[in-house]
């Protein structure tokens, strides 16, 4: 089998309702696919997305007349244009489709993997006032979640500590809790000037513990790997997890030497496909931690994230992008034939076709189709 071409799509969806997202300035008013399509000769076309929409395209131009399985190599030379044109890890994940179809396999078998579900924590996302957030939490946990992400933003932690101890008490002790601080990489410096210092990260983390919250992530900037390692010794149950936008295995190297998380969380779409984030979860539990990656980019990059979580051993939770009423896996996979929901236990199933499993519906892809794929927001 070879390679012919390498073609990027953007799909647009109008939101039904905006969605004003904590980690950035803008609101969201239209959900966007960028997809990139990898065609081969036999017919078979391997699809990605996630991560950061760059010229993916450019790919083709090496991996034209090449036989997709060599991976080890098409992987050498996206890292080369990763540091030209940005990550073009979807393109990775789409050689993985092709391989999945090819054999007739799900990635997360190909990959070795066990778990045909992974239990799911409902990922929330949105600026919301405590009332809001505790109408939310509850509405979460009474469709089966046994787990729910809280996102901290307000210049006052306390104000924030506040709404946890309030959807705490609305959940009780049987629901896990996690808080993501969103302060590893800052997307809106202007919306997010309050950043907290090594002392602020303590008190909130100290504070969660009282809370019997599961883990904190990124309650620092990504790269101040000793004020991490410095939190993480004034805690005594509280984990510690980070990880999701890093660029490369050596930077998870360092955290696991400094002793910065517990709880790492790369995206193949960001950190350098399906290959690279293997690698990076067999070190992380080598080191007797915990890998769970990040999801949150589309309903693509979503499914790409859950293959190599249910190829890991001892996943806690998958991430599960979720805020009703405004983020829905109706907005989120706004192409698939069906969007993917949990199981009434609280488990999201693994697409059970060949490669990433998903099936694209094709009247919604000539629905939302633009012209110019050159949008980014
Ligand atoms: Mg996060």
């Amino acid at each position: 089998m070879k390679i012919t071409h390498v073609k990027v799509r953007l799909f647009e969806y109008p939101m039904p309702k905006t969605f004003y997202p904590t980690w950035q300035p803008l609101p969201t008013t239209a959900a966007r696919i960028h997809l990139v399509e990898v065609h081969t000769d036999e017919g078979i076309v391997g699809i990605g997305s996630g991560g950061v929409p760059v010229r993916w395209e450019i790919a083709g131009l090496f991996l034209m007349g090449q036989d997709p399985f060599n991976l080890e190599q098409h992987v050498a030379n996206l890292r080369s244009m990763a540091f030209f044109v940005g990550r073009p890890w979807p393109v990775e994940v789409a050689l993985w489709d092709i391989i999945g179809k090819a054999t007739g396999q799900p990635i997360y078998r190909l990959l070795g993997g066990g778990s045909d579900r992974l239990k799911a924590y409902a990922s929330t996302g949105e600026l919301r006032d405590t009332a809001a957030r505790v109408d939310s939490a509850q509405q979460i946990v009474s469709e089966g979640f046994k787990a729910l992400k809280l996102r901290f933003h307000s210049p006052d932690v306390r104000d924030d500590l506040k709404t946890l101890a309030a959807v705490r008490k609305a959940v009780g002790d049987g629901i896990d809790i996690m808080v993501d601080a969103n302060w590893g990489w800052r997307i809106a410096p202007d919306r997010q000037p309050h950043r907290w210092d090594l002392r602020t990260a303590i008190y909130a983390a100290q504070a969660m513990e009282e809370h019997g919250v599961y883990w904190l992530e990124e309650p620092l900037d990504a790269y101040d790997y000793d004020g991490l390692a410095e939190l993480r010794r004034h805690l005594t149950t509280l984990r510690l997890a980070g990880g999701e936008l890093n660029r490369g295995p050596e930077e998870i190297q360092t955290y696991l030497e400094k002793g910065c998380f517990d709880v790492y969380q790369p995206d193949c779409t960001f950190i350098g496909g399906i290959s690279t984030v293997r690698k990076i979860a067999a070190m992380v539990q080598a080191a007797g931690k915990v890998f769970t990656p990040h999801t949150w980019t589309n309903g693509i990059g979503f499914v790409a994230n859950l293959h190599c979580a249910a190829a890991a051993e001892r996943v806690p939770y998958i991430e599960f992008p979720y805020d009703p009423p405004h983020w829905n896996p109706e907005d989120r996979d706004f192409i698939f034939a069906e969007p993917l929901r949990i199981d009434s236990e609280g488990f999201v199933r693994l697409p059970q076709k060949p490669g990433l499993g998903i099936e694209l519906d094709e009247e919604k892809l000539k629905r939302y189709e633009q012209a110019d794929t050159s949008r980014l927001i």
